[in-house]
């Protein structure tokens, strides 16, 4: 609602999360006030604007980068290409008409560049492998045509309508502890690994790869029931015409606490890095004829053997500073791990196919020896687990 004016304004969102119509009460005297029905395009862009009885009310064309055509090309105000009311505009972004940039979301967009005009919020997910994702203010890859940029981050599988992006209870835990993780568990593992170390590097890329803005990264987070002693599991596909998607699901009742969480909310997002470094490698030859530079790709996918040994490392990475790094922190019998008694002390660990992964006694040794006893419980571990074994040497996309 508007306080001055007392205009209220109500939006309608289909199944979808497509805005399908919007009504206000006083724009016009209620006897003429109308209702606006709007028919988007593939990139949910309103293209015809329609009232009650069908009859048009307004027309948009929009160039690739969205920028308004208003009279080129025998546009005109009789076939209706005409200013409206309503607020939608390029890809369904509210169009800031005293401004004339469009609201994204965590940023606004300037149609006239094509850029943003704040960088990505998010500066450390640009793929080294594909060189668009280099400048954190272009626009969804420079394939406005195919891709879109609707709220410059993930987005949540239970969400209501469009505007409530991730805002249910679940999804709101699924970024504190994300955000726990970046704020907090980071700046520690800097400190003990090195910034240039594998193990920051991993474990920086895994919870920032969520939050990929500017990419049309598709990533879809939600909350399902998965195989027993799977707390999360991550897929993703790009297809033909280039739509991509990568979902990530995570079985609430197998993450007991918080740190369980915060360690697969980690280890699934080193999945999602995965993900969309091999898509970022198709995409940027998707304008290449050269057959044999796409075949090496896709020959070269990284393999799910390749992609977990990645994941419970940066696991076994955070859960020396969540799950007890520290042996005088009250014990947190968490992780669907075991919580057990060695000799008096408390003994805390993570596993997986029965090799511990992290345990807390590992504190007191030295990097290296601490990085050799992790690969090699990994990599046993992995090939003895009865999900990941037999998946090792399949590829993570088809
Ligand atoms: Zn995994």
């Amino acid at each position: 609602m508007v306080p001055g004016t007392g205009e209220t304004t109500i939006f309608v969102y289909d199944a979808g999360g497509k805005v399908i119509a919007e009504y206000s009460t006083n724009v016009v005297p209620v006897q003429d006030a109308k209702v606006a029905y709007l028919t988007n395009d593939n990139l949910g862009t309103p293209r015809i604007n329609t009232d009650a009885n069908g009859g048009v009310i307004a027309r948009h064309d929009y160039m690739p980068f969205g920028e308004e055509i208003d009279s080129l090309g025998g546009r005109s105000a009789t076939d209706n290409y005409v200013v409206d009311d309503v607020r939608q505009g390029f890809t369904g972004y509210f169009d800031d008409e005293e401004t004339g940039l469009d609201f994204a979301e965590a940023r606004m967009y300037a149609k006239t560049l094509g850029r943003f005009n704040g960088s990505d919020p998010i500066l450390s997910t640009g793929s080294a492998f594909n060189p668009k994702s280099w400048n954190r203010y272009s626009y969804s890859l420079n394939n406005p045509l195919l891709l879109k940029d609707p709220y410059g981050m993930y987005t949540c599988s239970d969400d209501v309508k469009g505007k409530d992006s991730c805002s249910s209870d679940n999804d709101k835990k699924f970024e504190a502890a994300r955000q726990l993780a970046i704020r907090d568990k980071l700046a520690q593992i800097e400190k003990r690994y090195g910034e240039g170390s594998t193990e920051y590097q991993d474990a920086l890329k895994a919870v920032n790869s969520y939050g990929d803005a500017g990419k049309a990264n598709g990533i879809v987070v939600g909350f399902g029931t998965l195989d027993r002693g799977v707390l999360g599991e991550t897929t993703g596909s790009l297809d033909k015409f280039g739509n991509k998607s990568v979902n990530v699901t995570i079985d609430l009742n197998q993450n007991k606490n918080s740190s369980d969480f915060l360690l697969t909310v980690a280890h699934e997002g080193s999945h999602v890095r995965d993900h969309l470094d091999y898509q970022g490698r198709l995409i940027a030859l998707q304008n290449s004829s050269d057959a044999n530079a796409i075949m090496a790709v896709v020959a070269n996918a990284p393999t799910h053997g390749f992609s977990e040994t990645r994941a419970f490392g940066v696991s076994s990475v955070f859960a020396e500073f969540t799950i007890g790094g520290n042996s005088n922190a009250p014990i947190d019998n968490s992780m669907g791990g075991v919580t057990f008694t060695l000799g008096g002390d408390p003994e805390k660990s993570i596993a997986v196919g029965g090799q511990e992964i992290w345990k807390s006694s590992w504190k007191n040794l030295d990097i290296k020896t601490i990085e050799g006893k992790r690969r090699d419980a990994i990599a046993s571990g992995l090939k003895n687990d009865k999900h990941y074994g037999p998946l090792l040497n399949t590829p993570i996309e088809k």
